[in-house]
């Protein structure tokens, strides 16, 4: 995975993110294997009670030169990753409850601010480890 040492691309909804630009950058370069997101996933809906994601569904694309870095749709509820990154995953979750036809607007922004807060949060990483330990 090739290592980003600045944000994001333009247009993509950083500039409505509140997340500190080196928590963005350190994200975006944390590699994360499908079963991590599944397990995030798991952890949204049943710790978090984030019910509008409970029916998403997440692809881990293997195509990993592609030069789009992940896809949603709001409709299907399916997310696919082409960078397997902590950040791209917690972007392309932003869209499912925003709907992907309001872009990457202030909603959008305030959307993946939330899923940031919830990744770094002490309850998140202490799973996180233990999926990483082989506990799960
Ligand atoms: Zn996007």
């Amino acid at each position: 995975m090739k290592v980003l040492s600045h944000k994001d691309m333009i247009c993509t909804g950083e500039s409505w993110s509140r997340t500190p630009p080196q928590l963005r950058i350190q994200m975006n370069n944390q590699k994360i294997s499908e079963k991590t997101g599944g397990i995030f996933l798991w952890f949204l809906v049943k710790e978090k009670g984030l019910v509008c994601f409970k029916e998403t569904g997440l692809f881990f694309s293997s195509r990993q030169t592609r030069r789009r870095w992940g896809t949603a749709n709001s409709g299907t509820n399916r997310i696919t990753l082409y960078r397997h990154s902590a950040w791209m995953l917690l972007h392309e979750l932003a869209h499912i409850p925003v709907g992907v036809e309001k872009g990457h607007g202030w909603e959008f922004g305030e959307t993946l601010d939330i899923l940031a807060k919830v990744w770094l949060s002490e309850e998140w990483q202490v799973i996180l480890e233990a999926v990483k330990g082989g506990d799960f």
